[in-house]
């Protein structure tokens, strides 16, 4: 079969394909990047231009692209199978990985169950949540009811856009969402209570604890991005605050559920982000770095309390009837051992820490430029949100597509970016070298500067 051409292709991409979060309509007017290759922390276009993956194709790259123990531990796989059912079925890469997990998770957490997507590792944890109490606890009556923060971002499937509340994406499926109770975040910057941590001493948790008050006999579960609340912009929580929400939780007997979907595998700057705040939640999703970015796999994590809700015999029916046809997938499974392994064996979490604070040091400058409201940096996340003016924070009407204008420069320059409405991301592979980074760095602010000019 002969290769299709550059021409070729971008003619078959305009006339067959949908991509996602996309207007198609200006898809189709502008000239499409298309990625063949990736080396380290490099995407390599058809016509073999090089640019760097600043945002870790869509956070999931950890080590790089092209990584030889990830590029092995898969072909291995290859040769014995590509895939087997778990649905009455067992295989040893899912079981060695769910061993592996439970060693390095939050203390407490100790049963793994399997999917294939942020989403559905979300979609999992709140079905856990609601028939956990009805097996659990029948008498407290039905706790079904779920507690997120407004700007929460859980996933694109119907349940999780329920618990999510970012009104761009999720307003016109309103109808189709169940009802659930909502908090506001602790977004600093533009205080809902008006107030300037640390003196306000989190009062935006009072709230919370009023609506944990007078409906915990309804609520089955508080999920929570925590840290960082990811796709709202990168709105980043003081310290302390997951410890308060933990408390409160464990005070009104609502399970915490944690979407370290995001956060998880060391993008924080420790695995999981719960441990900077010495937290266990009651369940646990993960997927995006879960294998180094390689393969489609996700993870809810439990407690055996939980787990031990859903035991008896068969004609009782408390099973759990949750599965997909891809669940432990041995491809996934295999590769997401390896990534485990080349955290350990490349020293990935002690090599970031010295990165994340390069990273802080060469960011400062950019709080600066006039149109830099806010940096926001957890780790190996940033969010710099832009505003048209700095004192009055007057943000950019969204229809000025500014951060699009900047990634498109910065493209030109040769960094991918994907901003989220007026916030600029970087989420570099935690791999990304010191020389690298400032390469990132340079490119961002001379792509920023270009604002007030044109
Ligand atoms: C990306 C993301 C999801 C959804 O994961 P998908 O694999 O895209 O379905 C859920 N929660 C958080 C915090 C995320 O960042």
């Amino acid at each position: 079969m002969t290769r299709p051409s550059r021409k070729q292709l971008i003619d078959w991409d305009r006339r067959y394909l949908w991509h996602p979060f996309t207007q198609m309509q200006e898809w189709k007017q502008e000239e499409p990047l298309i990625i063949e290759r990736g080396k380290g922390s490099y995407l390599i276009d058809t016509e073999g231009n090089k640019y760097f993956d600043g945002t870790s194709s869509i956070w999931v790259n950890l080590h790089g692209h092209r990584h030889p123990v990830l590029d092995r531990a898969l072909k291995t796989q290859l040769d014995k199978i590509a895939h087997s059912t778990f649905l009455g079925l067992s295989n040893p890469p899912a079981i060695e990985l769910a061993r592996e997990l439970i060693r390095i998770a939050p203390k407490g957490l100790s049963r793994v169950f399997y999917s294939d997507n942020g989403s559905t590792a979300v979609e999992i944890a709140l079905k856990m949540a609601v028939q956990y109490w009805q097996q659990r606890r029948p008498e407290a009556g039905p706790k079904h009811s779920f507690l997120h923060l407004k700007l929460a971002y859980h996933g694109d499937t119907i349940g999780a856009v329920s618990v999510g509340n970012i009104d761009l994406f999720h307003s016109r499926f309103k109808p189709l969402l169940f009802p659930t109770m909502e908090a506001e975040p602790p977004y600093c910057y533009r205080c809902p209570l008006n107030l300037i941590y640390p003196s306000c001493r989190m009062a935006c948790i009072d709230p919370i604890e009023q609506i944990l008050k007078n409906h915990h006999r309804e609520l089955a579960g508080f999920i929570i991005e925590p840290l960082m609340q990811a796709a709202a912009g990168m709105i980043m929580q003081p310290a302390g605050y997951l410890q308060r929400i933990r408390e409160l939780c464990t005070k009104y007997d609502v399970l915490l559920i944690a979407d370290e979907v995001a956060t998880g595998f060391g993008r924080t700057g420790r695995m999981f982000a719960c441990e900077h705040e010495g937290v266990t939640p009651d369940l646990m999703a993960i997927s995006k770095g879960l294998t180094g970015g390689y393969m489609p796999l996700a993870v809810t994590l439990t407690t055996d309390e939980i787990y031990r809700g859903f035991l008896g015999t068969y004609d009782e029916f408390k099973t759990f009837f949750h599965g997909h046809s891809f669940t432990g997938n041995p491809l996934g499974c295999s590769v997401a051992l390896a990534n485990l392994q080349v955290f350990r064996q490349e020293k990935t979490l002690s090599r970031l820490s010295s990165k994340i604070k390069l990273l802080t040091r060469w960011l400062s400058p950019m709080a600066e430029m006039p149109n830099v409201g806010d940096i926001r940096q957890c780790g190996f996340m940033v969010g710099i949100e832009l505003v048209t003016d700095k004192r009055t924070k007057e943000p950019f009407p969204l229809s000025a597509k500014v951060g699009h204008r900047v990634a498109s420069i910065a493209r030109t320059k040769g960094l991918i970016l994907r901003p989220i409405g007026n916030v600029l991301v970087l989420l570099p592979p935690l791999s990304t070298s010191a020389e690298e980074l400032k390469k990132m760095l340079e490119i961002l602010k001379e792509s920023v500067e270009t604002l007030h000019i044109g």
